[in-house]
């Protein structure tokens, strides 16, 4: 038997008012019902025709003339893919891959032997938190770093040094006399010291989003210009485990020229290496603008330490490591130069630069001196100083090795080798793509970081979306006590607040952090740390908006409003706070952190049901009741969850007034079938209709709810998802979509790798009891298993929200025995991707095409087929696309036509050997969120390569994660103004404000304001019903009205360098697909 809830919305068009037309829809309820349901279906007309629901919407269509961002990749430009198609990736043990080096008579001695110039590049490469903390780290190695540093380039005046990692230096700077600052001051002015890269951290490139990858390297880029006048040029990013396409163009946008990147799949090292092209330009696929290209070099050998770059032979390279510290175990086989030895030594080490050489084209190459940690004892820099020194005067005096050999930095590399490159005949090759998977060796590969510890990816979400919130709310009250010229009496405090969550942030997007590939108790204070840039940027978001809605009549700090949703430790996914309805009426305070309109139904968490909600209209709102389980079968009498319909305005704070009333409220319980139990617990005094609970004899029935747009059908027996139907346009259009949860299982998984032993396995066990949850705003499937609770709600919308099924998973891993299992969710569709490709995004910034690769061996094809997911990922044929959207950053694959999976959850017990020591085995319960969509596209116009999702896409993945923020207070005062409105019209459907926020130097004083905007591309052809923005200029001078046009300049990304003055803030220039950055510099705070 089928069960049907069924909504229909009938539109009217109420009333025409200049531009703006409102639409009114009434959500009634018609069509066929089954008998079981008619009590419910008459109760819910009446309710909907005593309550209609107001939309409005400007009627603003996407014109489809205009549609910005369809590029086709141009014909000539290789792709990684390409290069993929002619790799041999069967690859060996121990690293040792054929790299096409010259025979070493020719490549060393031959008779046309032409000059070579080998720079030696000292380093240190310095984890802010791996096996030890950050602090630790800091206290025992980094701190004596820098100041042998300083000491030994002062004694050594040839000497040179690269330094990457901001978030150390910054720490040490502050400590510093004034003397040793005016010794670095002169280290780096001399270019003995470069600064590379420049950013906070050394980004892991997989699971970040872009617009913290930009934060981290905003906040250390200021502080190194204001610190020593320095704009990197060179970006330095060795160790991350595989390497995306989006990070080339915010290095070039941020006014770098050069990259060095280390750790891609040794087979395509080979291939490059054979086509010459280890060094090239790396191309954007959506860009013909050879300004958005950037050189990069390829590290040819395994790894960045000593042992791996001199040459390809690692057991020669690791002689002419000379650090020598008693009891270390190379302390008694270190041989140092002298003058015996030196005609050996330096023949085996002039044979590696010599062979190295010969993978590229120019004769130049550069050779990293360092490893992890490097030079923390004083006397590792004389033994590597000295020693090299020797080697250099030896070589040097060769003629007939025509060698010169000397110390220098990464970008003397890149200036020597582009004026190399400018004499040679031979052309830079152009590249696009991106280096993923990565595999050392022994054919493993690293795409289980992707999904490691997805507890800390949720987490560093939630923390990315509030930080970016509170920055732009924080700019909004700053600009409009200016404006105001009223005081805002937080701002003693907030910039303080948000550096130290920009910092903490910025540390969780380094390489071993983000990953999930630390020791247990080094994950555990980069969780401390994201709890306090979670509650920094509340208590910042709080402050602000209790400025704005009271024109700073209000002076509580911390401010009067909490947040709803919080932490209580480290330990714990967020909670909702439960909401208390008081007589004088208790405010929610709902905050858009986006320049869209957003209708949408939102939920809170209240402790009774006899109120009412005004909105700041102080209209009466309609909510749906909603129950909250205390078991799998019965409800909660003193906590309920409610709905109802918020519409906020872009960048827009409305508030709500929950107050208690003794007549009847204008709400409406829902209605809670359960199955597979005998058992539904609900207090006589709860309103919920109920069933009797389908036990046997229901176990086929469908369930079926839908909206006036889409549809979706479960089976009772799981809870799961089968189908999808989308019903616009007068048609019925299926699709299977059957969810799955299913396991891998471990022969050799670790933090970075992932090894199943054969395709996954049922996970779920038992049968589940489902809950369906219905009434007039949203109708939802929860099915609740022993170890995994899973909901998929529809919203009854007419717009975008009603477009998409939310779905949210709680999986405890200890619950049954998991261990060494890698838990997936999967959909088997009917889309008929060709040959398993999808796409998946880079960063959250750009969208890339993947392909099956066949396997190495036996079930290889699983682990080397996964790729990471930041935002979305897709499988399309030619007519439909299905897109699974998500909260938080997972691993992805599509092993079967129209199969589209994420890796969930990993625990393992054991080291995969790449360093750390340990296996995953500190689980939490995990929260994680997702939207499916289903579009459908009547042509066959689909690239592989590269594309774009939709607006609706776009749209709702800026909604997913950026989510209206909500504050409440029992306060409510009649100085709380109802709302705080700064644009009147939202920004276009493909403009992101990435960030704006307040600039501050290193003593706290304002800096200007930053502004950073993009223009998402977006694939035509898609339907567009729902969209709410208009399709003209990008204006945000009501942001910030104290801002005249002659304050604002167009700068490079992290405001560098000065592009263009004068800019209109009523009119920004932002090209499809592009980022643009501004500073606003009015102003005194
Ligand atoms: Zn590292």
């Amino acid at each position: 038997m089928r069960l049907r809830m069924k909504f229909r919305h009938r539109a009217i068009v109420m009333s025409v008012a200049g531009a703006l037309t409102v639409v009114y829809l009434f959500l009634s309820y018609t069509g066929f019902m089954p008998k079981m349901f008619s009590s419910h279906k008459d109760k819910l007309k009446e309710f909907m025709d005593k309550n209609p629901l107001s939309f409005s919407f400007k009627r603003w269509k996407l014109n489809e003339g205009q549609c910005r961002a369809d590029f086709s990749v141009p014909k000539d430009v290789t792709t990684t893919q390409d290069l993929a198609d002619r790799t041999d990736f069967n690859t060996y043990t121990n690293g040792l891959y054929n790299l096409p080096h010259a025979q070493l008579k020719d490549a060393a001695y031959g008779p046309s032997l032409k000059p070579l110039n080998v720079i030696i590049v000292p380093h240190s490469h310095l984890d802010p938190g791996w096996l030890e903390t950050v602090d630790e780290y800091y206290n025992r190695k980094v701190k004596f770093i820098l100041d042998h540093m300083v000491r030994k380039l002062h004694l050594y005046p040839d000497m040179t040094f690269i330094w990457a990692e901001i978030i150390f230096l910054h720490r040490w700077w502050g400590s510093q006399s004034k003397l040793i600052q005016e010794q670095f001051h002169e280290l780096i002015k001399s270019g003995r010291l470069e600064i590379v890269s420049g950013g906070w951290v050394m980004p892991d490139e997989a699971s970040t989003h872009y617009t913290t990858v930009i934060d981290q390297l905003m906040e250390g880029h200021q502080w190194v210009y204001e610190t020593f006048g320095v704009k990197p040029t060179s970006s330095w990013s060795i160790d991350p485990f595989g390497h995306s396409g989006t990070m080339p163009y915010l290095w070039k946008q941020s006014g770098m020229s050069n990259m060095v990147i280390g750790r891609i799949h040794q087979g395509t090292k080979g291939r490059m290496a054979m086509e010459k092209s280890l060094e090239f330009y790396w191309k954007q696929f959506w860009s013909k603008s050879e300004s958005d290209d950037i050189l990069c070099h390829v590290m040819p050998y395994m790894l960045y330490s000593l042992h791996h770059t001199c040459g390809p032979d690692k057991f020669i390279c690791a002689m002419f490591d000379f650090r020598k510290i008693p009891g270390e175990p190379e302390f008694s086989v270190i041989q140092p130069i002298t003058d015996k030895n030196i005609v050996n030594k330096a023949k085996e080490l002039y044979e590696q630069y010599r062979l190295k050489s010969s993978l590229f084209t120019h004769g130049t190459i550069f050779v990293p001196l360092g490893d992890d940690f490097r030079y923390d004892h004083i006397e590792e820099w004389d033994q590597q100083y000295e020693n090299y020194k020797k080697l250099m005067k030896y070589m040097n005096s060769k003629p007939e090795w025509k060698i010169n050999m000397k110390f220098g930095t990464i970008t003397d590399y890149f200036n020597e080798m582009k004026q190399a490159v400018k004499s040679s005949s031979f052309p830079m090759q152009e590249l696009s793509g991106d280096f993923f998977p990565y595999s050392d060796h022994d054919k493993a590969y690293w795409t289980g970081y992707f999904s490691t510890r997805p507890f800390d990816k949720r987490f560093c979400r939630e923390v990315e979306t509030r930080l970016r919130a509170s920055e732009i709310l924080h700019s909004i009250a700053l600009a409009y006590s200016r404006f105001w010229k009223i005081d805002y009496k937080f701002l003693q405090r907030a910039p303080r607040l948000l550096k130290e969550a920009r910092d903490n942030l910025g540390i969780f997007l380094h390489h071993d952090a983000i990953t999930g590939t630390s020791k247990a108790y080094v994950v555990e204070d980069y969780e401390e740390k994201l709890l306090v840039a979670f509650d920094n940027a509340i208590q910042v978001l709080g402050s602000a908006a209790q400025f704005l809605l009271t024109k700073g009549k209000l002076d509580n700090i911390p401010s009067i409003f909490e947040p709803e949703l919080t932490r209580a430790s480290f330990k714990q996914a967020s909670m909702h706070q439960k909401i208390t309805p008081t007589k004088e009426g208790t405010r929610l305070v709902l905050y858009n952190p986006t320049s869209h309109l957003r209708s949408e139904f939102v939920e809170v968490i209240v402790d009774s049901v006899q109120f009412q909600i005004k909105d700041s209209k102080r209209k009466d709102i309609p909510f749906q009741i909603n129950p909250v389980f205390t078991s799998s079968t019965e409800v909660d009498r003193n906590v309920f969850e409610i709905v109802f319909l918020s519409e906020i305005l872009a960048f827009g704070i409305e508030t709500y007034t929950f107050q208690i009333i003794n007549r009847t409220p204008n709400s409406f319980w829902s209605k809670i079938v359960i199955y597979n139990t005998q058992e539904l617990i609900i207090a006589p005094e709860l309103k919920f209709e109920q069933e009797k609970p389908r036990h046997r004899g229901y176990l086929n029935e469908a369930i079926f709810i839908e909206n006036g747009q889409i549809a979706a059908e479960f089976k009772s027996i799981s809870g799961l998802m089968t189908k999808w139907l989308d019903k616009t346009n007068n048609k019925t259009r299926e699709t299977k979509i059957e969810l799955e949860f299913k396991q891998y299982t471990s022969r050799g998984s670790g933090a970075y790798i992932f090894l199943p032993t054969g395709p996954a396995t049922d996970m779920l066990e038992g049968l589940p009891v489902v809950r369906v949850v219905e009434g007039p705003f949203c109708t939802e499937v929860q099915a609740v298993y022993v170890n995994l609770y899973h909901r998929v709600r529809l919203y009854h919308h007419p717009g975008v929200q009603g477009r998409q099924l939310l779905i949210q998973n709680a999986l405890d891993m200890f619950v049954l025995n998991m261990r060494d299992r890698e838990p997936i969710m999967r959909l088997e569709t009917g889309v008929r991707n060709e040959i398993g490709n999808f796409f998946t995004d880079e960063n959250g910034y750009q969208f890339i095409g993947r392909k099956r690769h066949s396997a190495h061996e036996q079930f290889q094809s699983i682990d080397r087929n996964y790729y990471p997911v930041t935002t979305m990922a897709f499988i399309e044929d030619g007519k439909t696309r299905v897109t699974l959207h998500t909260g938080q950053a997972h691993g992805a694959a599509s092993l079967e036509e129209g199969w589209l999976e994420f890796m969930i959850e990993r625990q393992l017990l054991y080291d995969d050997e790449r360093g750390l020591g340990e296996g995953i085995s500190d689980n939490k319960l995990t929260m994680t969120k997702y939207m499916l969509t289903v579009e459908h596209y009547d042509t066959r116009d689909f690239e592989d390569k590269f594309t774009f999702p939709s607006m609706q896409a776009n749209i709702l993945n800026e909604f997913l994660n950026n989510p209206i923020l909500k504050l409440y207070t029992p306060i409510n005062s009649e100085i709380v103004s109802p709302n705080f409105v700064p644009l009147k019209q939202p920004l276009p459907c493909d403009i992101f404000i990435v960030a704006m926020k307040s600039l501050y130097k290193s003593d706290l004083a304002y800096n200007g304001t930053s502004l950073v905007i993009h223009r998402k591309g977006y694939k035509c052809g898609y339907p567009t019903q729902g969209l709410q923005c208009p399709n003209d200029e990008v204006n945000i001078a009501d942001l910030l009205p104290d801002v005249s046009n002659n304050d604002v300049k167009e700068t490079s990304l992290t405001h560098l360098a000065t592009k263009q003055s004068n800019i209109d803030l009523r009119n920004l220039q932002v090209p499809p697909m592009e980022l643009k950055s501004y500073v606003i510099t009015t102003g005194r705070k």
